[in-house]
């Protein structure tokens, strides 16, 4: 499937997903470094101001967006602004732009359409908590169980984020995943590089990608309709935002979806 194209000729950079961009009424963009610039945790006016230049830049009215806390929950929402804390919004309210951001942490975009036609759309921020807490397949689930979306018609994308080639986790973490998703979650570790590492202190990296692919593709989604970036944040932490690169100076930035008004 196609990856992410970045068109440098706007206002900012924004990256598209070739298939999920010719879904009907559906809009969507990730951004970069260049902006808008979105507040981390807790400065939350900065967000509001980027959420809402984004949403214009994309023909929208408002955007809605989560204090993120790398749970398992998923909100509905149908209005602008905070909408509590979650790490999955979900809606079928054209005009509105749901904003997920990240530095790091995979932002999955679902977009699909009921029987009628109507489209509904949603994201997830897949950190490797909310990951191991089924957030994509809870995304998935609320758009098809509560607002009423047919399965064949979703269409997916995975924004970039720490990949696997450098995406270090301890042993803690593959113990929670084997805990919550079983002991498949096994093949969504791989080994880390043991060249620098004294003898038994070689890490695992946690395939994020491969573990939110499996989560679409159990809920339903074709595993042809799934668009994933592979740029991860850390080799290219000029151009996205990384939190293992910059540290407390990484801003954010965001993926976004929304539903334009039918014309
Ligand atoms: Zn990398």
């Amino acid at each position: 499937m196609p990856g992410l194209v970045i068109d440098e000729g706007g206002r900012w950079p924004l990256g598209r997903f070739p298939e999920l961009a010719a879904a009907p009424r559906v809009v969507h963009a990730v951004t970069t470094r260049d902006g808008p610039v979105f507040g981390t945790v807790g400065t939350t006016a900065d967000t509001a101001t980027a959420s809402g230049e984004l949403a214009a830049e994309l023909g929208l009215e408002g955007a809605a967006w989560a204090r993120q806390v790398h749970g398992g929950k998923v909100l509905r929402v149908d209005r602008p602004g905070p909408a509590g804390e979650a790490d999955a919004l979900v809606t079928e309210v054209p005009g509105l732009l749901l904003i997920g951001r990240s530095a790091d942490c995979p932002l999955v975009l679902v977009g699909g359409r009921r029987p009628g036609g109507d489209p509904v759309v949603g994201f997830a921020h897949a950190s490797w908590r909310a990951t191991v807490a089924g957030i994509t397949a809870r995304m998935v689930a609320c758009l098809c169980d509560d607002l009423g979306a047919d399965p064949a018609s979703l269409r997916a994308a995975i924004a970039p984020s720490a990949g696997p080639c450098c995406y270090e986790v301890g042993a803690e973490v593959r113990a929670q995943a084997t805990t919550a998703l079983g002991a498949e979650a096994g093949r969504f570790f791989v080994p880390g590089p043991v060249a620098d590492r004294p003898v038994g202190e070689a890490r695992e990296h946690f395939d994020l990608w491969a573990a939110n692919t499996d989560q679409l593709v159990r809920s339903g989604v074709a595993s042809t309709a799934i668009e994933r970036s592979d740029r991860c944040t850390i080799c290219h932490g000029e151009r996205f935002w990384s939190w293992r690169v910059q540290g407390e100076a990484a801003g954010r930035f965001a993926a976004a979806i929304g539903i334009v008004h039918r014309r």
